[in-house]
């Protein structure tokens, strides 16, 4: 059973984090792009507070979401939900000022590195995938 957050609630969840101004630890970076996460970030700083996924991991597309030419790493890059990586996040808050991040597991050839980005209302579309899925 997947419980997706809802584009508003996502939205307002964005906003929320955006309208945070005081300097805390869980940003050792901006994470305006896709970073990995850094060991400075401790698990018991980020709390999970909902997710994006909406099925099991075979059946979300690896397609991702660029109209204006940007790329997986770009700082502008989309925030499309229902796109790769996006599909495969989970949204996390940092208990101590309230960010909201975007984490997945990146699996590379040899191990899984855990990827962090910073949830930016600006950047989020609600644009839906209509391709078949995974080959
Ligand atoms: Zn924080």
């Amino acid at each position: 059973m997947y419980t997706p957050l809802a584009m508003p609630d996502l939205l307002r969840l964005a906003h929320r984090s955006a309208a945070v101004s005081q300097a805390c630890s869980c940003m050792p970076k901006s994470f305006a792009g896709w970073e990995g996460m850094p060991v400075s970030l401790k698990d018991s700083q980020l709390r999970e507070i909902g997710s994006l996924i909406t099925a099991e991991e075979e059946d979300l597309t690896l397609d991702e979401y660029h109209p204006q030419g940007s790329s997986y790493w770009s700082l502008n890059a989309p925030i499309a939900p229902q796109f790769f990586p996006y599909n495969r996040c989970r949204v996390w808050e940092c208990v101590t000022c309230r960010r909201i991040f975007l984490r997945y597991a990146e699996a590379g050839a040899y191990h899984i590195e855990q990827r962090i980005r910073s949830l930016d209302p600006a950047l989020i579309v609600d644009v839906a995938f209509e391709g078949v899925g995974r080959a």
